[in-house]
Parts: structure tokens; sequence; C-alpha cells
């Protein structure tokens, strides 16, 4: 391993200063990245193939990044729990150790790049796969929620150069100790931006089962828009609060990169398909009115209160060491709150006893979901904030916590009871996007 890490050319950059590739002569560089439900079985594997040989065809380098086969992440995350708990010391279950997590979830993505080769290679084109960390990617020394820190993809542009397509497993990097990490929930799209930045791609294709993003979650929300146009600033906060169609770190590296990406769906593309594309817009650029975007939900996520007269720093610092980020803080004499979001938080239950001990005051809510409207100006006036409030009372959840910003209305909500929350969704897409 020590050789893919050798310092050929300058060390690729921070996401504010991508890559490290001199610049390539000849083909544009595209970067496609298939989700989980594009690979989900041979035949859709074999299409993917198709795809990715046209665009070859048409005269480009293709780097293409892959996700594991269908729900493959969820089973060997629930194997993962079924053999903890049953080891759990006295009878009670133990949360996974991150590291492990990370080599057994860092297999799914191994699976279907070397499918996804083996199909292209059939298809009498050249092709290899390679790993995360044989790709370049670099990452901090966190477990199952890591951040991209590096990229060198030296190897890529070898294989590049001899005509060769590349098949990238996404979702999975290596740190500095040379570990294998993963990028948090959603992290193949990650791989997929960070590379198009160090590459100097033209473009990244982010293909799923939707034609691109809309205006709500389509299943939740049947009358959802779609947005043939989106400002980086705006996905990433919708992904933030529970869009999935997009990794929020993937969107992030596209805002500071400038990477355009191309949100569309895998099987309904072609000519006339739709698509969403999503760039950093110069700041002025955007509309001054007050507009809202979308209605984005979020399950599973924890309320933390601290009653007054504590510094809250410590406590968040502890809670960034056991991997557990935070959002919606606020605090003074009075007490404090912040939103802990679990999605990337395996070992929720461990990280749940040793903050406790910390900060034996701190009230943790759990079993709450976040609903959000997402736009522009959404404080200007005090209006968007009194409609939403009114129609989560209308709709007969109760908010425990409201926060309120210019990108955002947002709420936490009983997670009980799920047609509540959805019913919620759709009454806040009917009130302000389609009102
Ligand atoms: P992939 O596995 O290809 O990465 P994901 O399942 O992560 O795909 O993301 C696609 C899903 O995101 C869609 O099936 C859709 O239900 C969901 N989704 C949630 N919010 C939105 C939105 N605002 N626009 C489009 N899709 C959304
Ligand atoms: N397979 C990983 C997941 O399910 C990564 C991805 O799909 O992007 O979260
Ligand atoms: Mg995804």
């Amino acid at each position: 391993m020590a050789d893919e890490l050798s310092n050929r050319g300058k060390p690729g950059g921070s996401p504010c200063e991508p890559g490290a590739s001199p610049a390539r002569a000849g083909r544009p560089i595209i970067v496609q990245k298939y989700g989980g439900s594009s690979v989900a079985d041979v035949d859709r594997i074999g299409k993917v193939a198709d795809r990715v040989v046209a665009a070859k065809r048409a005269g480009n380098d293709v780097v293409v990044v892959v996700s594991a086969m269908g729900k493959t992440t969820d089973g060997l995350l629930a194997l993962a729990r079924q053999v903890a708990g049953a080891g759990g010391a006295g009878g009670a279950a133990s949360d996974p150790p991150r590291r492990e997590l990370d080599m057994l979830l860092s297999t799914g993505e191994r699976v279907s790049m070397a499918l996804l080769s083996i199909a292209i290679q059939a298809r009498g084109f050249e092709a290899i796969s390679f790993t995360g960390s044989q790709s370049g990617i670099l990452t901090n020394d966190r477990h199952f929620d890591a951040r991209i820190i590096e990229v060198r993809p030296f190897r890529i542009e070898d294989e590049l150069a001899r005509g060769r397509i590349v098949i990238v497993a996404g979702y999975q990097g290596m740190s500095y100790r040379r570990e294998i990490t993963t990028l948090g929930r959603g992290g193949s799209d990650t791989t997929a931006v960070a590379l198009a930045a160090a590459l100097r791609a033209e473009r990244c294709e982010i293909y799923s089962d939707v034609d691109g993003v809309y205006s709500a979650d389509p299943r939740v929300v049947p009358d959802a828009r779609h947005l043939p146009e989106l400002d980086c600033a705006v996905l990433q906060e919708m992904a933030e609060c529970g869009a999935k169609v997009v990794c929020a770190q993937a969107v992030e590296w596209a805002r500071r990169s400038g990477v355009a990406l191309y949100a569309r769906s895998t099987f309904d593309a072609g000519p006339g398909a739709r698509e969403t594309v999503v760039r950093r817009f110069a700041s002025g650029t955007a509309p001054p009115t007050i507009a809202a975007r979308a209605i984005v939900a979020e399950g599973n996520v924890v309320l933390a209160r601290v009653p007054g007269g504590h510094r809250l720093d410590a406590l968040l610092r502890a809670a960034g060491e056991l991997g557990v980020s935070f959002r919606d803080l606020s605090f003074g004499p009075g007490g404090g709150a912040f939103v802990l979001p679990l999605l990337n938080v395996p070992d929720w239950q461990g990280a749940k006893r040793q903050l406790t001990a910390l900060a034996p005051s701190l009230e943790l809510v759990e079993g709450l979901a976040s609903v959000s409207v997402v736009g522009d100006g959404l404080t200007a006036t005090a209006e968007p904030l009194a409609r939403f409030l009114d129609v989560l009372e209308r709709s007969g959840v109760v908010p425990r916590f409201t926060v309120a910003g210019p990108l955002r209305l947002g709420a936490l909500v009983d997670a009980a009871d799920a047609a509540d929350v959805a019913a919620a969704q759709r009454q806040l897409h009917a009130a302000f996007v389609e009102g």
C-alpha cells in the first residue's frame, strides 16, 4: 500500500484547493456515480456497463464510482449488530466497534466495482477497478463517518492515460494511519465529487432511481416538483437535514471546488430526460425574494438539553471525539439545547453512556424526527415562521424544538407516528412550495 501514497506530484489539497493532477491534454474526463439501486442485480449492472461504454465511445475519459449493490450496506450493518448483540457481556447488547464496521462495510462497494469492471471488459472495453485507498482517497481517522482530506489520484490518471475505464469503490478511503475508513451513509457521492475535483473533470454525474432533485421526497409527497437547477448552498442545507438524494458532504465538496453536479436517473436517461444541475452561484446572483425551495425530513435525531450555568464546549468536544456531530446549538444563562443526528452514529448506546457520565444533568430526548422548510430569506420577515408553525399545528404534530434561519425553518417532532410526519411534509409542501 505504501506506493499508493508515493509523493508523485504535488499532494492534492483540501476541498478549497482540489486535486494534484496536472491538466491532461486531450479527452475530457467525466466522473459518473451509480448508487445502490442502479447496481442492485446482474441485469442492472449490465445496463450501467452499457451506459459507461457509451460515455467512453463518445470520446470521454470515464471514471465510474459505484455504491454497494441494493441494500447491501444495511444488510452488513444488521449482521454486525447481530454478532455484537449475541456476545454482549452479561447479556447486554454492545455496539459493534467502528473500525471493524469499516472493514466490513467497505467490502460492499468492492463487490460492485469488480462486477462492473468484469461487465465492461465483457463488452470489449478495457477497464480496471480500484478500492478507495488504491484511488488515493485519504481521510482523517474517524471511523464510519470519515472526512476526505486529500485526493491523490495518480493510479487513476495512469490508467486513464492507458485508455482504460476506471471503476472506483465509493464510500471508502484510507486514513493517514493506513486504516480503511468509510465516509458516512451515502458517501459514494462524496467519493465521486472529490475525485471529479482532483481530476479536474468536466462534470460529475450522479445517477440514482430519481431523475434529479425534487422540492420534497417524491416517495412521501406525490406533488413534489422537479427542480431543474439548484444552488449548492440550498442543496447542502437540504442534504444536511434529510434529503438523501445527494449526500451533504458531496455537495460541500462541489460548493468548495466548483465541480458542477448533474443528478439524473440511471434508467430514464437519454435525450429529453430530466436532470438537476447543481452549481455554485456567485453571491449576489440569488434572487433577493423570500423563496421556499423544498421540504425535507430526517428520522432518528436526538434533542439534547442542558440547564443553565453550563459551558457546552467540553461536552461538544467529547461528543466530537465519540464521533457524534451536532447542529442547531443555542445556549445562554437559562440553559442550552442542540440537535444530534444519529444517521452516522452506529454506537449511540455507548456514546450516550459516556456523555451522560460527563454531564449528568444532560437531558436526551430520543425518538424524534426533524421536518424543515429549506429556501432563501426565510427570516426576512416573521411571516414564514408563523406559517410554518400554523401548518405544523394543523397537521397535529407538536414541535419539541424549533429553529429559524434564512436558509431553513426546522422543527423536531415525535417520530413515533410516521404517518403524521409524512402528512406534515405534504401540508408544508402545499403551503410553502405549491402555495
Ligand atoms: P442512491 O442509492 O442511488 O445513492 P439514494 O437512495 O441515496 O440513491 O437517493 C435517492 C432517493 O432519495 C430517492 O429514491 C428519493 O426517495 C430520496 N429523496 C429524498 N429527498 C429527495 C428529494 N428532495 N428529491 C429527490 N429524491 C429524494
Ligand atoms: N453503500 C453506502 C450506503 O449505503 C454508500 C452509498 O450508498 O453511497 O450508505
Ligand atoms: Mg445515496
